[in-house]
């Protein structure tokens, strides 16, 4: 059994629920009416009653936690609309510097304090290179105006072309 995934093991536990069920009230009904087939059609109809309410309460449980779902990603969308970052924007008609509280999910916009227009905020995004650093720095080396063209090199000794 421990190798079974916890969702087989509740799948058996609930055939072995629906089967008890039909046979202890078909032993029983079979009992009372002292007819073996009596109480055989009860279990059968026990049986196919527990499935069909099994069937239309995993669908009411299914409804009730899509919900719930959809209600944590609306919660969560609400929060997101009321995260606002405190931006310094200057207004379009007097260039006086104003703090807004800018989102990025809704169209923003502010009335300015001094000159009372209303100035809606247009956002736009641009990306930038990230500069890599070189791996090896490379040497400079002065050149002597004075030293004659031809060098002899020692040997063994790089010469670099510039
Ligand atoms: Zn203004």
């Amino acid at each position: 059994m421990s190798a079974l995934s916890p969702s087989a093991k509740a799948f058996l536990r609930s055939i072995f629920t629906v089967l008890f069920i039909a046979g202890i009230c078909s032993f029983g009904v079979g009992l009372i009416a002292r007819n073996l087939m009596i109480g055989f059609g009860v279990g059968i109809i026990l049986i196919l009653v527990q499935l069909v309410f099994g069937y239309y309460f995993s669908l009411y449980i299914e409804n009730q936690q899509q919900i719930a779902a959809n209600m944590l990603i609306d919660s969560v969308i609400d929060d997101a609309i009321e995260m606002k970052a405190p931006t310094s924007l200057s207004c379009a008609y007097c260039n006086e510097i104003n703090i807004v509280p800018l989102s990025l999910l809704e169209e923003n916009s502010f009335d300015c304090p001094q000159c009372q227009q209303a100035n809606k905020v247009y956002m736009q995004f641009t990306t930038v290179r990230i500069t890599q650093p070189l791996a090896k720095k490379t040497t400079v080396k002065e050149v002597d105006m004075d030293e004659p063209t031809q060098r002899q090199t020692a040997l063994g000794d790089k010469v670099e072309v510039n």
